[in-house]
């Protein structure tokens, strides 16, 4: 398969899936007794269509742990934190001291195969959009599961190096699921930030409407950085930050672009319903 092909083809199969996801979350019905993914190996083809509730930090940690022990020909799971270190010799955790996983899934994953292109994918930049994860780690298991028996996704794997990372903002997922979103009066606005300490007042401050301490993620790149849609004020739910790259999370798809070739990069969102 050509570059271009391989690169279509990986967006097109999350493109396809992402639906049935959004449909499985509506479902009501159960199945495991976690809630959640089956951790055995299919016997065949994999296409899990109810799952009961959002995963945590935990369960998408664990979960990616599982995937790669026993998937262990077609990828591999990076802490990421260590692997960029910052400063020299202290690994670059969250804000909060968290450590960012990174899954690369390829058919020899410890190799840089030049000759395959590099896709990037990650979700939850932003804290309450709690279905971008889902999509991934559908898409995760998918692939993963499917790779014995579907010769789609076979060739995609083997023509291609796919790097995941679920959870950009761990602090804030946490914070946004610790405080229950999307089950109390915050509803659509949960949080959206990190949880930085940013607006000068001692401790933490959640004000609801994503409001308070914490910058936004997805404004604190350094590409445009500072570009109207972003604030100045720390506690706006669109804080930039003090300067590209003031966080660590950004710092850490930073430097991961910067030691990669990525030929193309989607990062899930969910807020808006915008395809941008
Ligand atoms: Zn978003």
């Amino acid at each position: 398969m050509d570059r271009r092909k391989a690169q279509l083809s990986a967006m097109m199969a999350l493109v396809l899936l992402v639906p049935s996801v959004i449909m499985v979350l509506s479902a009501n019905s159960s199945v495991n007794a976690n809630g959640l993914v089956d951790n055995d190996a299919p016997s065949g083809p994999w296409d899990q269509t109810v799952w009961t509730r959002y995963r945590d930090l935990d369960d998408t940690e664990n979960e990616l742990r599982v995937l790669s022990g026993s998937y262990p020909d077609i990828c591999r799971l990076y802490n990421l934190s260590a692997m960029f270190p910052y400063p020299a010799g202290s690994p670059r955790y969250s804000v909060h001291n968290r450590t960012i996983w990174g899954l690369k899934i390829s058919d020899d994953p410890d190799m840089n195969d030049t000759s395959e292109p590099e896709v990037f994918y990650c979700a939850l930049t932003h804290a309450r959009e709690w279905i971008s994860n889902e999509v991934l780690m559908y898409f995760i298991n998918y692939i993963l599961r499917n790779y014995a028996y579907n010769s789609s996704i076979s060739s995609m794997v083997n023509s291609t190096q796919l790097w995941f990372i679920p959870i950009v903002n761990p602090d804030g997922f946490k914070e946004s699921m610790d405080r229950d979103d999307f089950n109390n009066s915050y509803g659509l606005y949960g949080w959206r930030k990190n949880t930085n300490e940013t607006n000068g007042s001692p401790g933490f401050q959640n004000y609801g409407s994503a409001q308070g301490d914490g910058t936004d993620l997805n404004r604190n790149f350094g590409y445009k950085w500072g570009y109207p849609g972003s604030s100045t004020n720390p506690n706006y739910p669109t804080y930039r930050g003090s300067s590209a790259f003031s966080e660590p999370e950004t710092q850490m798809i930073s430097e991961l672009f910067k030691a990669r070739d990525f030929k193309m990069a989607l990062s899930l969102h969910s807020f808006s319903g915008l395809n941008l």
